[in-house]
């Protein structure tokens, strides 16, 4: 959570409540307090390098905010890679997003940065093997919209109100003085248009970024398609096996239902990670369920969990008692084990604190 205290405005006299952060000492030894937002500008404009990391297998927005910054930060002259642990290359549908010049793979990345900063990761475990750099970098600042986020670095600039992470990265550039050119526009819009839902859960704030960002010539169909919009034939075949096979606990999470489904190692050959993270969106649709389970085999006994929900749940919760952690409509956990019993636990959960997560 953000550090809430009682700060003094200078123009008025009643106190106002807003975030702020420690930084350092001043000249007189006294601690100075600033925003996060100053706090997070200050630490970018004074670094010498950085290094920009995503999450695992980065979505749009955690790519999108680790290429628009890194855009941004070319162009104030600061020498900087972007990366992320796995998978080893820019995942097939987002590369055509602007920037891919500055990606570099993990095990090629600056070891001992002067300033590493973490874009769109709930915690350490998502950098993957790139969390070493969180002791090798001289400083660390992490850049989050997850509620769930562990405040894992140096230095926080983490809002639960921001739709995603590339509106954080938009209002630095602001305040770095970098001008939102089309490149730096499709990485915005990518990560903002992904992680709204295409838009239904944005506020009048993001539309009116989004209107910025498409004045600068984003076309947005013509970005998405390779994003969101397009998939190889045999995604068809999969979808009717998996789809096929999903169960309604209609009786689950207080009666407001769950629906679930797995996708075996057999199901997923030849497919794209692009196809499987497809399948949550049409299996949340389903009316008679308040929340949707997909089981992504990964592994012989590993299994990457994808959970959503409609108002009330609160799937971060939930993820979160299970080992994992994300947003309180989408969020995801790791399970070891067989795929029946990752159910088992998230109905008992449900089950176990109806109140705090219906
Ligand atoms: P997805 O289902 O698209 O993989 O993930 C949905 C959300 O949950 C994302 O915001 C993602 O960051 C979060 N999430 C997914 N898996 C994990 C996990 O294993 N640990 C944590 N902390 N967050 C996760
Ligand atoms: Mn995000």
């Amino acid at each position: 959570m953000t550090d809430t205290r009682v700060v003094r405005s200078r123009s008025r006299s009643s106190p106002v409540r807003r975030p702020v952060t420690t930084v350092g000492d001043d000249a007189l030894g006294v601690a100075t307090r600033m925003s996060d937002m100053d706090m997070a500008t200050k630490l970018l404009i004074r670094a010498t390098d950085a290094v920009l990391v995503g999450h695992v297998h980065p979505d749009a927005d955690a790519l999108g905010s680790a290429l628009a910054l890194g855009m941004g930060l070319e162009r104030l002259g600061v020498p900087v890679a972007v990366s992320f642990a796995e998978p080893g290359e820019i995942p097939e549908s987002l590369r055509s997003l602007p920037g891919g010049h500055l990606v570099v793979p993990a095990d090629r990345v600056p070891e001992r940065p002067d300033l590493l900063v973490s874009l769109d990761v709930g915690s350490a475990a998502r950098l993957g093997s790139l969390d070493r750099l969180l002791t090798t970098a001289r400083q660390s600042l992490i850049i989050d919209h997850h509620p769930s986020n562990t405040r894992f670095g140096d230095h926080h600039l983490i809002d639960p109100s921001a739709e995603a992470t590339v509106v954080l990265v938009a209002r630095l550039l602001d305040r770095l003085g970098v001008p939102i050119d089309l490149a730096i526009a499709e990485n915005l819009y990518a990560g903002l248009a992904t992680d709204t839902g295409h838009f239904r859960h944005a506020d009048s704030d993001a539309h009116r970024l989004a209107a910025r960002l498409i004045d600068t010539g984003v076309r947005p169909a013509d970005l998405l398609r390779p994003i969101t919009d397009s998939h190889p034939f045999g995604w068809l075949a999969m979808l009717s096996q998996v789809l096929g096979r999903a169960v309604l606990h209609q009786r689950a999470a207080a009666g407001r239902g769950v629906v679930s489904t797995i996708i075996d190692l057999s199901t997923s050959a030849g497919l794209r990670s692009e196809e499987l993270d497809s399948v949550i969106d049409i299996l949340r649709t389903a009316q008679e369920a308040a929340v949707a389970v997909v089981l992504k085999q990964t592994g012989p006994d590993t299994w990457q969990v994808s959970l959503r929900s409609h108002p009330p749940v609160d799937v971060a919760a939930l993820a979160t008692q299970l080992g994992g952690g994300g947003h309180v409509r989408a969020a995801g956990f790791t399970h070891h084990g067989e795929p029946d019993d990752a159910i088992r636990a998230i109905l008992a959960a449900l089950d176990r604190c109806g109140p705090a997560l219906l």
